[in-house]
């Protein structure tokens, strides 16, 4: 690993302003904020990521997890995905983010990863892992080897002629379907950004991931107040049963009266190149009888427009029963 600066800054200002000294906060940043590191130094013993200096945050005040006065949630930038997942709030009013958060990685790495890391994860595309090969996200302009290569994994929603890469996280995918707002603190000042307008689609510029910019340090994640008697469920469908990334997952927030389905949010993983939230796959729920006919009629219309590479088109099947399946088990919990 090559060798950089460590600094603990006194405050969020001071690694605000130690930050904005980057040229981009994206692929290529010569700063980087340290919070658990799972993913930040993975990449660094791989030479994927060289930042000069690492901008220590876990001694700021981003920890705590706390109810909002208008009933939503506030979640700190380092609260740790573990406890996260098993705060008491969390599990009763949005299930679907502690399940979609213990779906993931190991008890270890959830006990290190935090909120803002989790949000931040990169792809695990094998080719952008590899500084042998060529890759348009860690090196712009030399080509993408995945399109013709080894794509099994990769996305099937949102690619570009430029990247395929899919958003590999678990806990994104809930936080989509939550409809998660992002809290950043920048050198310009504070502001918040829906989830859904966080993360980029690859188009021309896969290596441009998110909508941060140099120094702007996430100190916050809120959700809104929970919706009174939705049923919440995370399904995720992998090649093996722990340790691995999804191939295809859904979270789904719907309510239920009558018979019919009266509320519903719909978010896909493992398919999209960002936490794919699916409008069609809600308006097509949303005053639907609820049974098996309309969760098909949903998951149909979610994936529309997926486009399989050489590898994948398993995914577009998988992913539609994925989402009938969850769905069909949100609505008789
Ligand atoms: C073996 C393995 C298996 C895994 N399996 C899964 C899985 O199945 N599902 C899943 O969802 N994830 C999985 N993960 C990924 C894991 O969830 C992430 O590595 C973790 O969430 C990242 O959080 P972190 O705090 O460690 O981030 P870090 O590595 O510290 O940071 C990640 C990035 O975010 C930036 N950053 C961190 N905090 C901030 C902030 N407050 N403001 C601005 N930028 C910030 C950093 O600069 C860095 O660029 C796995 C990881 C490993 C190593
Ligand atoms: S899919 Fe994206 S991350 Fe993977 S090789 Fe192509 S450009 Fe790189």
């Amino acid at each position: 690993m090559h060798t950089f600066e460590f600094i603990r800054p006194a405050d969020s200002a001071m690694a605000v302003a130690i930050g904005a000294q980057t040229k981009t906060a994206q692929q290529g940043a010569d700063v980087r904020f340290l919070a658990g590191g799972t993913t930040l130094l993975d990449l660094m013993k791989l030479n994927v990521e060289t930042p000069a200096r690492l901008v220590d945050i876990n001694r700021l005040p981003l920890d705590k997890v706390e109810r909002m006065p208008d009933g939503g949630l506030k979640i700190g930038a380092t609260a740790r995905n573990s406890d996260l997942a098993h705060h008491p709030i969390v599990r009763r009013d949005y299930a679907v983010l502690s399940q979609a958060i213990l779906a993931g990685a190991s008890a270890q790495l959830r006990n290190m990863a935090t909120t803002a890391g989790n949000l931040l994860q990169r792809t695990r595309c094998m080719y952008f892992r590899d500084t042998a090969m060529a890759c348009n996200k860690r090196e712009p302009g030399t080509g993408c080897p995945a399109i013709t290569g080894s794509n099994r994994t990769l996305a099937v929603l949102g690619t570009s002629q430029n990247c395929i890469a899919t958003n590999p996280s678990d806990m994104n995918v809930a936080m989509a379907a939550l409809e998660a707002t992002v809290h950043v603190q920048g050198a310009k000042g504070p502001r918040a950004v829906p989830l859904g307008e966080f993360h980029l689609l690859p188009g021309s510029t896969p290596e441009r991931e998110t909508v941060l910019e140099p120094g702007d340090l996430i100190t916050h994640v809120t959700l809104p107040p929970p919706i009174a008697g939705s049923k919440q469920v995370y399904l995720k469908l992998r090649d093996r049963a722990s340790y691995e990334f999804a191939l295809a997952s859904a979270a789904v927030v719907i309510t239920v009266a009558g018979g019919k389905v009266t509320w519903a949010r719909v978010a896909l993983g493992g398919v999209g190149t960002k936490p794919w939230r699916s409008p069609e796959a809600e308006a097509a729920l949303i005053g639907q009888i609820a049974n098996a006919t309309s969760f098909r009629a949903a998951a149909e219309a979610a994936m529309r427009d997926a486009k399989p590479q050489s590898e994948n088109a398993f995914k577009i099947e998988l992913a539609k029963r994925c989402l009938t399946h969850s769905l069909q088990m949100a609505a008789t919990s």
